[in-house]
């Protein structure tokens, strides 16, 4: 039901967990975050309140680095257990999902009859496999997305890692919300922009049919053929 994304200079996890903190009026039945680090992406996720995923990255899965993504979640598909908790992982692809997708028997059908096991009872985990299955094809980020939201339909705001491309957040939305937030040498996404009023007050918001690329210095955004769309900086006038 929550969404948070950092790239930028400091260690991802305590920004994440804060995030996550100011996210939890949304409600929320698990949680968890995804670190880009040294040794590629890390996952911890709990069913539960936020303290206990503090409690479990505090007893020793502390993960490092400079990138990640943080999901509070609503259950519509799949328990609220650890296993369906975000971030999904399927092959080289981590993401984070809030929305439903309409069609995921569909999207599990075509995956399971690739061969793909699911570890999961979610809709997400099939956006997963579906992006893991393209990226597999092209070995292109924009071209794996462009073709996976072609596939799927129903809601989304997605916060996407791929294990190689390091340093990287990959953001799309339809009909749910997400912000991209614009920092010097730190860039976030948010479901809600008063989240990341603390770090800064520009932002814009990514349409449907548009890919958001942060990096650390910069965030790019493409359509879904990969051409550059401009994007107007907005500034939040408001106070928290
Ligand atoms: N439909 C997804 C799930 O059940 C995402 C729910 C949400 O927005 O938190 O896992």
């Amino acid at each position: 039901c929550g969404i948070i994304g950092y790239v930028g200079k400091h260690d991802s996890v305590d920004i994440l967990l804060d995030g996550l903190r100011q996210l939890e009026y949304r409600g929320y039945d698990s949680a968890g975050i995804a670190v880009y680090g040294k040794s590629g992406v890390s996952v911890v996720k709990t069913q539960g309140r936020l303290q206990r995923l503090q409690d479990k990255i505090d007893a020793g899965e502390r993960p490092f680095g400079c990138c990640g993504i943080g999901h509070t979640r609503w259950a519509t598909h799949g328990e609220p257990s650890d296993v369906n908790a975000h971030p999904h992982r399927s092959g080289r692809v981590t993401l984070v999902h809030n929305g439903i997708i309409e069609n995921y028997m569909q999207l599990k059908d075509a995956r399971l009859a690739e061969g793909f096991t699911f570890q999961s009872e979610t809709d997400t985990e099939t956006v997963a496999a579906t992006l893991d299955h393209y990226y597999e094809q092209s070995n292109d980020p924009i071209q794996a997305i462009a073709q996976t939201i072609h596939d799927a339909e129903g809601s989304y705001a997605l916060g996407i890692l791929f294990d190689d491309q390091p340093d990287t957040i990959y953001a799309v939305r339809k009909d749910s919300p997400l912000v991209v937030g614009l920092g010097s040498g730190e860039n976030f996404i948010a479901s809600d922009m008063t989240v990341l009023l603390q770090h800064t007050k520009q932002y814009f918001l990514p349409e449907p049919g548009e890919i958001a690329i942060l990096r650390k210095d910069g965030v790019e955004v493409v359509d879904l053929a990969g051409k550059p769309v401009h994007k107007d900086v907005l500034t939040a006038t408001w106070d928290v």
